[in-house]
């Protein structure tokens, strides 16, 4: 849950995912309905579907324990470099750390540094020795994470109250390093087809489309383009942005008023549905019910 998605979000979802779930072993035994919906609103819904996926493996085919082998590990749906390693330093107390945004930062300052010009994996491997001296690697690894959250924070790192700021070089040197954090936002150009049942608030979607983010959601007809806005059948009713990862999407939306739907669609409201529906399709509702057609 926490991948890409901020601790203060994560809370509740989790409360009320623990609730449903408080065993792996009650989680592997549902569907994907049901873990959807009460992921419903908190996005990446990937990470549902692997988490499920998961679980089944875990309980099914390894007696509902994790391995203490990082390829092992990985072999899990979803799981890379960063989740693996947590998840062997906070449920083995293995030595090794999760390399995230937090961690790399203060590795970075640490050694006044540009984070690019740092190999970490190797870094970590030299200073093992140091790192590990305790026997609390889970609580080390999740330190060092949360030190760099609370403490050597992106901007204005609170220096003068850190504990290792005598070997911090960032903190002694006068000429201090600057990260120049450029994110590659990839923009998409979108067209979204909405066929509207006006009498009763209702719009088609469909499981069928070839959309990479969102594979397997409901969504209504979508097709890449770059075409102007005028489309023979259709009517334009607005253009809007959505941020999705590192994509910028540039959507324009058309609609037609109809009772009749292509195959493989149904019939959603507009308002209220008992089903999952992703946040992107829910913004496009939003869209819609904005303005009056
Ligand atoms: S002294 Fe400042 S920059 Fe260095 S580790 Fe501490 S908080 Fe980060």
């Amino acid at each position: 849950m926490l991948q890409q998605t901020q601790v203060k979000t994560v809370i509740p979802y989790f409360k009320v995912f623990l609730d449903n779930f408080p065993t792996l072993k009650l989680l592997s035994l549902s569907n994907e309905t049901r873990v959807l919906k009460l992921w419903e609103g908190l996005g990446y819904y990937r990470r549902a579907r692997n988490l499920l996926a998961t679980s089944k493996i875990l309980v099914n085919e390894h007696n509902s324990k994790l391995s203490r082998n990082l390829i092992d590990i990985k072999k899990l749906p979803g799981v890379g470099d960063y989740t693996a390693n947590a998840l062997l330093a906070f449920i083995h107390d293995q030595p090794t750390i999760a390399i995230d945004g937090n961690v790399k930062r203060v590795f970075a300052r640490l050694l006044n540094k540009n984070e690019k010009k740092i190999n970490f994996n190797k870094l970590i491997e030299i200073n093992k020795k140091n790192f590990f001296k305790t026997k609390r690697n889970s609580d080390f690894v999740e330190a060092l994470m949360e030190f760099g959250a609370l403490v050597c924070k992106p901007k204005n790192p609170e220096c003068f109250k850190c504990s290792i700021k005598n070997n911090c070089k960032y903190f002694i040197s006068n000429k201090k390093f600057k990260q120049t954090k450029r994110l590659n936002i990839k923009v998409k150009n979108y067209n979204i087809f909405c066929y509207i049942d006006k009498m009763k608030n209702k719009i088609a979607l469909t499981k069928k489309q070839n959309l990479g983010f969102l594979d397997r959601f409901y969504l209504p007809p979508i097709k890449e383009s770059y075409d102007n806005k005028k489309i023979k059948n259709w009517n334009f009713h607005s253009n809007f942005k959505n941020f999705i990862s590192n994509k910028k999407l540039n959507i324009n939306l058309y609609y037609k008023f109809t009772l009749k739907i292509p195959p493989q669609h149904q019939w959603f409201s507009l308002k209220k549905n008992s089903e999952f529906i992703p946040t992107f399709t829910k913004k496009i509702f939003k869209q819609i019910l904005k303005k009056n057609i």
